[in-house]
């Protein structure tokens, strides 16, 4: 499993894969969620601890890259472009997965974060949040996910950095919006922020 993580595409450090990992392995019982599963780099950690609790782990992403994944954009790997010269990065997921082993228990969801969010209903153990940066798509994925966490449950964030030298603004301001509307931080590991709904009394 490491070693199919350490070839995956992907920018999530190994400190802050274990951090997540270990969130995931505390959580109540119940369905783990992942937004933006690119290659499957975080989705190895999130799917074996969801074997390990004999759960199951959605992960979602539409496929076709954020802006940065764009040819001629700093983040593009030429390997992810389909036959017919568009982004694709769901065979690699599919191919991760198998690698792995875990593809019974990973659930790849193929279409746009905020569309699935507005028709989901079962309560997650927890939800990380990792798909597009921009502060649109940041806020629309908090909005759509976090009601879903179950008291309890986790809401893990990527990529904030509380100073702006460090990367952009975005998961940082959702991250600070989970603390106002009640999530309290129970871990951080980089820029990874492992958050919890308090439960009731
Ligand atoms: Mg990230």
């Amino acid at each position: 499993m490491r070693h199919v993580a350490a070839r995956t595409p992907g920018f999530l450090p190994e400190g802050e894969a274990e951090a997540l990992f270990g969130a995931a392995l505390a959580a109540p019982e119940g369905p783990l969620l992942e937004v933006g599963s690119y290659c499957g780099r975080s989705a190895i950690w999130l799917g074996a601890a969801a074997r390990a609790r004999g759960s199951v782990l959605f992960t979602i992403d539409h496929h076709r890259g954020s802006e940065e994944h764009q040819p001629g954009e700093p983040y593009h790997d030429p390997s992810l472009l389909d036959p017919r010269g568009r982004f694709d990065s769901l065979p690699r997921l599919r191919a991760t997965l198998e690698d792995s082993g875990l593809e019974e228990n990973v659930v790849v969801v193929v279409g746009r974060s905020s569309l699935v969010a507005a028709q989901w209903a079962t309560p997650l153990a927890l939800a990380f949040v990792d798909g597009g940066h921009s502060r649109e798509a940041a806020f629309a994925d908090y909005v759509g996910w976090a009601p879903h966490v179950m008291a309890g449950g986790r809401l893990a964030i990527h990529d904030v950095f509380p100073d702006p030298a460090d990367g952009g603004r975005p998961p940082y301001e959702v991250y600070l919006r989970a603390l106002a509307d009640g999530f309290e931080e129970i871990a951080a590991e980089g820029s990874l922020r492992v958050l919890r709904r308090p439960s009731p009394g």
